[in-house]
């Protein structure tokens, strides 16, 4: 019933959710959510109840529109809602939730994940089940949605959750309207709230901006300097960005590692040191809108799909910017994933090893092996065509796997089960001339 194999806790394969209209009120002194969310919904199949996933807070009040005998419970972080009739498959359902409390991150066997307190604000980091923790849904990666988010917090603080429509004060408090147009999973819709100062900055023509705290600002302005070139190398190869924006967020607290979101991404003060140390990072986040955000899985042991041209990303930048070139990058974590177990099957690692470092240099060493079978041309309008067919979609391996061969007019059946469905690491072919770059900066998740 529920939606993913990796995630059985979450999501309802029974209905899709087509728009979330989030009403909230958040005090971020009391860390105190008040909050009404309307889902439009249509149901997959011929059924009698839902679930929605919920975690830590409670429901004062559910309504299912045209159904007023509708019953629910809460039970277990999931919502149950009996309808007094069925639907059928198709049929469209409209839930509205009133509910309230003091959202904190879950605990989950990737750490804890979903709305989270900062030292004077807040953020979402909620791959992959931590959405719940601040709003009702329908957790799994393939029902993607349109959003409205409107939140009401004090006046002082900046509040960033999609595409900003606009924001009114009045009496100390501040409303804050966003949008996500596109389709987006739930996982990738966040909030970040703290006292940052905002700058616009043009994107090769996307608009851009930056929040941060005002004391990390030349620091800030270093290392993101080279977005914009970032983003021109990107959408060379890749395909045009996304969506209407791209956001980056940079909060006064550290953070484990920096996260995606839908168009935009989130670093911890640790993260920026105004040396552009982490310069890769920045890279990988952006590639994300692309990879994981615009063209999703469909399934959570897809995973690489996500992380495997994020982390290739990387290493063009490299290349683009002046730095080691990719071969010699793949050489060098290739030489280094051989000296580790070799006991990961990147197309399906399991649910506790979705997140391991080994799955996201293989998945960019099998983009790698790819791009050296079919040359850069072919390679590159597979990416693209990738990009621009899946927009918005939630895909799986084969799907992938389909597309490769039909652009390159080649059978990559043997290519693609080396790398993708096998432990062994297969071998790199032979590139004259270039010897592995240096590996020497510290190894971070992403
Ligand atoms: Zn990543």
């Amino acid at each position: 019933m529920t939606g993913d194999d990796y995630t059985p806790q979450t999501g309802d394969l029974r209905f899709e959710v087509e728009h979330y209209d989030l009403e909230l009120d958040y005090r971020v002194s009391s860390n105190r959510l008040e909050g009404r969310a309307t889902l439009r919904c249509r149901a997959l199949e011929s059924t009698r109840a839902v679930a929605l996933d919920l975690t830590g807070l409670r429901a004062s009040r559910v309504r299912v529109a045209g159904d007023k005998k509708a019953s629910f419970r809460l039970r277990a972080n999931r919502l149950e809602i009996g309808l007094s009739r069925a639907l059928a498959e198709g049929d469209e359902l409209e839930i509205t939730i009133d509910y309230a409390g003091s959202p904190r991150p879950r605990r989950s066997a990737w750490g804890t994940v979903g709305w989270e307190e900062l030292e004077d604000g807040a953020i979402v980091a909620s791959q992959p089940i931590g959405a719940s923790t601040w709003f009702p849904c329908n957790d799994r990666p393939a029902d993607k949605a349109t959003y409205t988010i409107r939140i009401t917090t004090e006046a002082a603080y900046d509040v960033v959750a999609g595409e900003r429509i606009g924001s009114s004060a009045r009496g100390g408090k501040r409303t804050w309207e966003f949008t996500h147009s596109q389709p987006t999973a739930t996982y990738l819709v966040a909030v970040q709230i703290g006292r940052y100062r905002r700058r616009e900055v043009d994107l090769a023509g996307v608009a851009g901006e930056i929040h941060h705290p005002p004391l990390l600002a030349p620091s800030v302005t270093a290392d993101f300097a080279p977005l914009p070139r970032m983003m021109t190398v990107f959408e060379e190869a890749f395909g045009p960005y996304p969506f209407p924006a791209y956001t980056v967020v940079v909060t006064h607290d550290e953070l484990e590692i920096p996260l995606e979101a839908q168009g935009a991404a989130v670093f911890g003060a640790n993260h920026i040191d105004g040396q552009g140390t982490l310069e890769r990072l920045i890279a990988h986040e952006l590639a994300h809108q692309w990879f994981g955000n615009s063209v999703g899985v469909a399934s959570w042991r897809d995973i690489w799909l996500n992380e495997g041209p994020a982390c290739y990303a990387e290493w063009i930048w490299s290349e683009r910017a002046g730095g080691h070139g990719t071969h010699a990058l793949a050489l060098a974590h290739h030489a280094r994933l051989r000296e580790k177990p070799q006991d990961l099957r990147i197309e399906d690692p399991g649910p506790e090893r979705m997140f391991d470092d080994r799955l996201y240099k293989r998945g960019a060493l099998a983009l790698h092996a790819l791009r050296l079978e079919v040359g850069d041309g072919v390679f590159f309008g597979i990416l693209r065509a990738w990009t621009e067919r899946h927009a918005g979609r939630a895909v799986s391996t084969d799907d992938f796997v389909r597309l490769s061969e039909e652009i390159s007019g080649t059978d990559l059946g043997g290519l693609f089960d080396a790398w993708l469905s096998r432990d062994e690491l297969p071998h790199l072919p032979h590139v004259a001339g270039v010897a592995p770059a240096p590996l020497t900066e510290v190894a971070l998740g992403e």
